[in-house]
């Protein structure tokens, strides 16, 4: 999952290889093992494997007792986050890095070159690699959630039992940053929704401007305030070049004072991944032609504004 999430974040379409540190993969992790080192249920914490608790899920249990929940507090002690990533890098490189390639007692070097040591500080993706990553990210996000979620309820039959909750759990999207951004995005757009421009009630909405279906985006400056029928209308559609020249203005515009609104809010943000990643999901639509949602039922092509707005 890391692999092909750094893909959409670091990689490009050229095709060519790419260069992965440790560390990076460390911080995907922290990313998806966080909200997994909550109690389910408010019951208690889901075993992730047979042995020992991973050494990610120890970490960031410490820290999560040290920092509260919210990950963007963790990250500010910037010393201590560093020495957390430090770890957790240290695991990765021990582990996943040099085994992820080993298919049934086999070396099938399929993605990198099998690691020349114990602990190779980065990987490269062989040319090719990147580029299907971020062509088929929706279909590698799935096997491996499905994968991930079966694994885990095996392992936790009697907390979970068939509860269906767990999907969203482990992969849904935080509620929590949602609420939090109402306040600061409805005084940003005058109360105004960020699609239709009319004003709204209190029954405003959060969305996902890249599509939460398309790419697991909390970040703050994917966020707008929109008007329930909007978003409703909008669904896992990704909003038109007239939408995207909007949302590119107000991240240019408002970027920084957002960044230190989130920092007070505990929203994480990367105003720098989450353009590249808007970057990606438009690129992906323009190969396929895909359809944009400009208002209410109309949808419209793309006409390639989209790649001088994300440049
Ligand atoms: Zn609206």
């Amino acid at each position: 999952m890391a692999l092909a999430d750094l893909s959409v974040e670091c990689g490009d379409d050229s095709g060519s290889c790419l260069e992965l540190e440790a560390e990076r993969i460390a911080e995907k992790f922290v990313e998806y093992y966080w909200r997994q080192t909550l109690p389910f249920l408010g019951r208690e914490t889901l075993r992730q494997n047979t042995g020992k608790p991973p050494v990610v899920v120890s970490l960031l249990r410490k820290t999560r007792s040290k920092y509260g929940d919210s990950l963007s507090a963790a990250h500010r002690d910037q010393a201590d986050w560093r020495n957390v990533i430090g770890k957790i890098a240290a695991n990765v490189r021990a582990m996943p890095m040099r085994y992820l390639q080993n298919v049934g007692g086999d070396r099938l070097p399929f993605l990198y070159d099998p690691p020349p040591s114990r602990a190779p500080r980065k990987i490269v993706l062989y040319p090719g690699v990147a580029f299907c990553f971020r062509r088929f990210h929706g279909l590698v996000a799935e096997l491996v959630q499905a994968a991930w979620a079966k694994w885990v309820r095996q392992q936790n039959l009697p907390i979970i039992g068939e509860s269906s909750d767990l999907h969203e759990f482990l992969f849904g999207a935080k509620r929590g940053a949602l609420l939090l951004v109402k306040g600061p995005l409805r005084d940003l757009q005058d109360n105004l929704c960020f699609y239709c421009q009319k004003p709204m009630s209190n029954q405003l909405d959060i969305d996902h401007f890249v599509p939460w279906a398309l790419y697991s985006l909390d970040l703050g400056h994917n966020f707008v305030a929109a008007h329930r029928e909007c978003n409703l209308a909008k669904r896992d559609r990704l909003a038109s070049e007239e939408h995207l020249e909007v949302w590119v203005e107000r991240n240019n515009r408002f970027g920084k004072g957002l960044a230190s609104e989130f920092d007070r809010l505990g929203v994480l943000h990367d105003v720098t991944s989450t353009i590249r990643i808007a970057h990606w999901a438009y690129s992906a639509a323009s190969v396929s032609a895909g359809l944009t949602w400009q208002t209410k039922q109309t949808l419209v092509p793309l006409r390639g504004k989209w790649s001088s707005l994300l440049a």
